[in-house]
């Protein structure tokens, strides 16, 4: 199968992304689109980045075979261990590259926005090591739920502004970043937090992630004596880590399956829809409207999904199935007893999904993405599951 891997001039993969912005913004993403190219293309902002992807991320992330949990299931299971990464997850790949490249732009300064809390500390974590200012924005709503990562960011010297529009959540802290931006676009680069949005976001950010995937395909091949996976399973929120190991494989003959909660299974349930600057799938109601999306893992709260994810569905390419909570909570802790890693609840999903389909895929060997660790989910596994 012939599958794009790089958007056309237009800024989509087949029918979807784009670049669906005011017009006040179409310079900026312009300009963004020539200075991340340029980037992408220089040796030497290549080399800086590879730096400190080694020297402070602690690139490259490993690979464990979970030799337990694989016998349990009648799989080979491989992780790709990004929850190894400086700050616990695969979203440092991006904010590193992003800030790098603000820099480079002459910008002093970074927006963002963020859900959970995640992307907001990791963007405030970059800042702070390359000397930028950072606004983070974040729904009122969802600063309540995770005052921890709100003084997280504070602690690094960002500045966390509550989105008091619309449902308070993610969705309107994205529109309030863009907004943000827009007013300031001389002085500031938007720091986006998955391969959403307009174009070039969502290929600028899956380029940045694609680590991900080349020191798995490498690593795998070592593994398995020049083979490929059978099967390569991410969760799916925005679709950042998923798309970022799939790029690894994409031209193989490994099945590539991204898991959605089924609270918020854009691909699965969702229509084509324009939001936050991209036509995707997306889950709204009988009027357009965009529907609220609920998990019990906030990080993956997002009611749409990045556009490559859609144009993989579109031509089979990819297979976005979902799970409900409480097969996440059962994937969460089969993997702390049998392999001593406790996940975040979003790569729970991954794990949930594995488990649901072991039954078919036994003998195979399975590569599943490790997105991020569990501490953050610590706490509110124990309200659920009970302190004993
Ligand atoms: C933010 C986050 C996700 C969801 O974002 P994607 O862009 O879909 O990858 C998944 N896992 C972890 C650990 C996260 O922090």
């Amino acid at each position: 199968m012939s599958v794009m891997q790089t958007p056309g001039a237009d800024g989509r993969f087949g029918q979807f992304g784009g670049q669906y912005v005011p017009e006040t913004l179409v310079p900026a993403c312009q300009e963004l689109e020539r200075a991340f190219s340029e980037a992408w293309n220089d040796a030497l902002f290549r080399e800086e980045l590879n730096h400190l992807l080694k020297t402070y991320a602690g690139r490259p992330s490993i690979l464990t075979e979970c030799h337990n949990l694989g016998r349990e299931l009648g799989i080979r299971l491989f992780l790709k261990r990004e929850d190894l990464n400086h700050t616990g997850s695969h979203k440092i790949n991006n904010v590193l590259g992003q800030a790098l490249l603000a820099k480079r732009m002459g910008k002093k300064r970074i927006v963002a926005e963020t859900g959970a809390g995640q992307h907001g500390v990791a963007s405030a974590t970059a800042a702070a090591l390359l000397g930028l200012e950072c606004k983070v924005f974040m729904g009122a709503v969802d600063m309540e739920r995770q005052e921890l990562n709100v003084f997280r960011m504070r602690l690094l010297g960002a500045e966390v502004v509550p989105a008091q529009s619309g449902s308070r959540t993610l969705k309107d802290a994205v529109n309030e970043a863009m907004r943000d931006w827009v007013a300031t676009v001389e002085s500031t680069h938007y720091c986006l937090g998955s391969v959403m949005g307009p174009h070039p976001y969502p290929y600028m950010v899956r380029q940045f992630h694609r680590v991900i995937g080349d020191e798995a395909r490498e690593q795998c091949r070592e593994a398995l004596g020049g083979d490929d996976p059978d099967v390569v399973v991410a969760c799916v929120g925005g679709g950042s880590n998923a798309i970022g190991i799939f790029s690894g494989f994409v031209d193989t003959r490994a099945r590539l399956i991204g898991v959605e909660p089924a609270g918020g299974a854009a691909v699965g349930r969702g229509v084509p829809g324009v939001v936050h600057g991209m036509k995707s799938y997306l889950m709204q109601d009988e009027v357009g409207q965009v529907q609220e999306a609920h998990s019990i893992s906030a990080g993956l709260d997002y009611p749409g999904v990045g556009p490559e994810h859609s144009y993989l569905s579109e031509i089979g390419r990819a297979e976005y199935p979902s799970v409900t909570d409480t097969e996440v909570i059962d994937g969460f802790t089969l993997l702390a007893r049998s392999e001593g890693i406790i996940p975040a609840l979003e790569c729970a999903h991954a794990l949930a999904w594995i488990k649901r389909a072991a039954p078919e895929m036994q003998g195979q060997v399975v590569l599943m993405n490790l997105s991020g660790r569990g501490d953050k989910d610590v706490a509110q596994m124990m309200d659920v599951l009970g302190k004993s």
